[in-house]
């Protein structure tokens, strides 16, 4: 038989592995999120370079992707970080001065528009209609790390809201 003590350490025991695991899990998201502001610092010190970028080459198939659709204004293809079992990326061929949203004109309209219908075609093409998200991260406050505009396509999970 167990004594009452003996239950009593093993409690113990329990709660400060707990403990530690939340510690270390704390400590992991942190790392990340520091990591990733660091990332998006260093991006946006370039970020109205003319020179050409990861997606552009990705465009040029000097880099290798995994594309889910394209047209001759759109490309999609799947992240390389995927935070969802779908999550593709889709972008305009010619970033005509589209770093980001928050340099949008008036002559993007016809482009914006066709990347967010390209985006219902992915959503659709990855069976993932009933429930997706889209998004734009703009800017430093928001960890924009690649400095040509992308809709972000996520989805296959359920999504929770707040986003981080
Ligand atoms: P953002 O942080 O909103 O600028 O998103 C940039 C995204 O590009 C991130 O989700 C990265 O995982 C993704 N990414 C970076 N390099 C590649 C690559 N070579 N192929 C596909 N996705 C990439």
């Amino acid at each position: 038989m167990i004594s009452t003590s003996v239950r009593a350490g093993v409690c113990i025991r329990n709660m400060a592995g707990l403990a530690s695991f939340s510690l270390l899990r704390f400590l992991f998201q942190t790392r990340v999120a520091n990591n990733e502001e660091a990332v998006a610092k260093a991006a946006a010190a370039n970020a109205d370079s003319e020179a050409p970028t990861l997606f552009d080459k990705i465009i040029a198939k000097e880099i290798p992707s995994s594309i889910v659709y394209e047209d001759e204004s759109v490309l999609a293809f799947r992240d390389i970080n995927p935070q969802a079992p779908v999550h593709v990326l889709v972008i305009p061929k010619f970033r005509d001065g589209l770093s980001q949203l928050g340099k949008a004109e008036e002559r993007h309209e016809k482009i914006l528009g066709q990347l967010l219908y390209a985006a219902k075609i992915v959503a659709e093409k990855e069976g993932i209609l009933e429930g997706f998200r889209v998004v734009i991260n703009n800017g430093l406050g928001a960890c924009q790390s690649v400095y040509h505009l992308h809709l972000h396509v996520l989805g296959g999970r359920q999504l929770k809201w707040p986003p981080g």
